[in-house]
Order: structure tokens, then C-alpha cells, then sequence
């Protein structure tokens, strides 16, 4: 098992509970999805994996997050992003003032220096549309261009694991579908992911594997297809909309 987080619970503050209780397995190589509704500690989850949590306010209270075996729970983020997880946070998070590509350089600082650049052609060779926008201010790009770009920078390290937070926020179908198509390729081409959606079509078209949260609790879990047709998604998610 590439990602194995184990009975994680996460509080925000004393009372408030994020997660409880919660297993995930992410396999080698496949596209796991994370489906819930508002609130359901869907982001709490891909912070506690990538050390991200609140300062101060959020916590891993209990449970364990190991990567291939090894215990990352209370590495820093700067360790975990080392150990081969990266995260594009739900904002994107790109730098507005910088160019597309001195924003994927920052997404290679722990890169050794003579593998950026073929790590950067690699990027383009997925996103044809940095490229031709390479020189140009990050701030000026489209939504859809701005998720290409946080998902590029966090390609550069090539991570063994990507954790996506809710990538076709926002974005028009046709370019959620784009999004969609590129994260299938990203799999194919080696890199594990963790996808959180709202978009359950989008995300049962490319994961193998789902798990649903409702209100920090898991309700159900199995594969896209299982899930796909079961009543209990649509009581528990699809309903709600
Ligand atoms: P969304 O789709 O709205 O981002 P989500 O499924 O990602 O929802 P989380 O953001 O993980 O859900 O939130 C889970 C619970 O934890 C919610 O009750 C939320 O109010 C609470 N929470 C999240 N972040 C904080 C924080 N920084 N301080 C206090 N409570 C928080």
C-alpha cells in the first residue's frame, strides 16, 4: 500500500471534530476519490496527510498516517513534500505576480538542479497550454489555467503521491472535463492521487477507489463501480444536492 492513513481523528480546538475515526489505503498507481458534502473533513483529511493542519487549532489527535510503511504523521510539510507527497491546496495558491514558469520553479526547489529542466518539460508535454503561456503574469490565467499550474508546480518534485483539493472548483464543465482527462494521464503516467471532489461525476469517472466522508466520519467505501450505483451515495451525497 503506497498511503495507509489509520483511525485518524483531527480536532479543531477542544470540540470541534474534523475527522474521527477515519481509514483510508491508497494504492500504488491508482486514483482514489474523496466524496462528501460541505464540511464533511474532506480538506481536514489531505491536511492531515500533508501536515498542513491550522497551526495551533487543528491537530492530529490520534491515528497514523504512513507512507510506504514509514510513519509521516508528525513529519513537517518540507519533510512530507521530500518524502514524495504534494498537495494543491482548494485556493491554488499559485504566486499572482510571478510568471507561469518562475511558478513551477518554485515548485522545484528541492529538486537538484540538473533534473528541473526535464522535470519542467515534462510539465509542458501534460499542460501544452503553460507552455504557450510560459512568459506570461500567473494572476492573468484562467481558472481552469490556474489549476493546470498549481497542478504543474506540484508535478515538478514528482511526487509519488498527489493530493488534489477539489481541482474543478469553479471551472466550467468543459474545462472540469479537461481537468479530469489530465488526471488520468497524470495516473498513467506512474503518480498515485488522492482526489477530493464535490464533482461526483468527475471524480467516479477517473478514481478506481472511493471513500465518501459525511460530517468527519467514513460512510462508505469501494470501488468507483460499487459506489457509482449504490443508494447509499445517493442518500448520502448525491441526495443532498
Ligand atoms: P468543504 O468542501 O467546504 O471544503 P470539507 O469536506 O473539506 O468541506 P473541512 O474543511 O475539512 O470539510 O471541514 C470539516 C469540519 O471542520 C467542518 O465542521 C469545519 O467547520 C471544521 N473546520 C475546518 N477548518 C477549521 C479551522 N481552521 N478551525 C475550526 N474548524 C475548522
Amino acid at each position: 500500500m503506497l498511503l495507509q492513513v489509520s483511525d485518524l481523528t483531527v480536532r479543531y480546538g477542544r470540540t470541534i471534530q474534523g475527522l474521527a475515526d477515519v481509514d483510508v489505503d491508497v494504492p500504488e498507481g491508482s486514483v482514489t476519490a474523496v466524496l462528501g458534502a460541505n464540511g464533511a473533513g474532506k480538506s481536514t483529511l489531505l491536511r492531515a496527510i500533508s501536515g498542513t493542519l491550522p497551526l495551533h487549532r487543528g491537530k492530529v489527535a490520534q491515528g497514523k498516517v504512513s507512507l510506504e510503511g514509514r510513519d509521516i504523521t508528525r513529519l513537517d510539510p518540507a519533510e512530507i513534500v521530500a518524502a514524495g507527497v504534494v498537495q494543491v491546496p482548494e485556493n491554488r495558491q499559485i504566486f499572482g505576480t510571478m510568471t507561469v514558469e518562475e511558478n513551477l520553479r518554485a515548485g522545484a526547489l528541492i529538486v537538484p538542479k540538473d533534473k528541473r529542466g526535464p522535470a519542467r518539460d515534462r510539465v509542458y508535454e501534460l499542460f501544452p497550454r503553460l507552455l504557450e503561456r510560459r512568459t506570461q503574469r500567473a494572476g492573468l490565467l484562467s481558472g481552469g489555467e490556474q489549476q493546470m499550474l498549481a497542478m504543474g508546480r506540484a508535478l515538478m518534485s514528482s511526487p509519488k503521491l498527489l493530493l488534489l483539493d477539489e481541482p474543478s472548483l469553479g471551472l466550467a464543465p468543459k474545462m472540469i472535463t479537461l481537468i479530469g482527462e489530465i488526471i488520468s494521464e497524470i495516473n498513467a503516467a506512474g503518480t498515485a492521487v488522492l482526489l477530493v471532489e464535490q464533482n461526483a461525476a468527475m471524480a467516479l469517472k477517473v478514481a478506481q477507489n472511493v471513500v465518501v466522508l459525511e460530517v468527519g466520519r467514513l460512510a462508505l467505501t469501494g470501488t468507483a463501480a460499487d459506489v457509482k450505483d449504490s443508494p447509499e451515495l445517493a442518500a448520502l451525497y448525491l441526495g443532498g444536492h
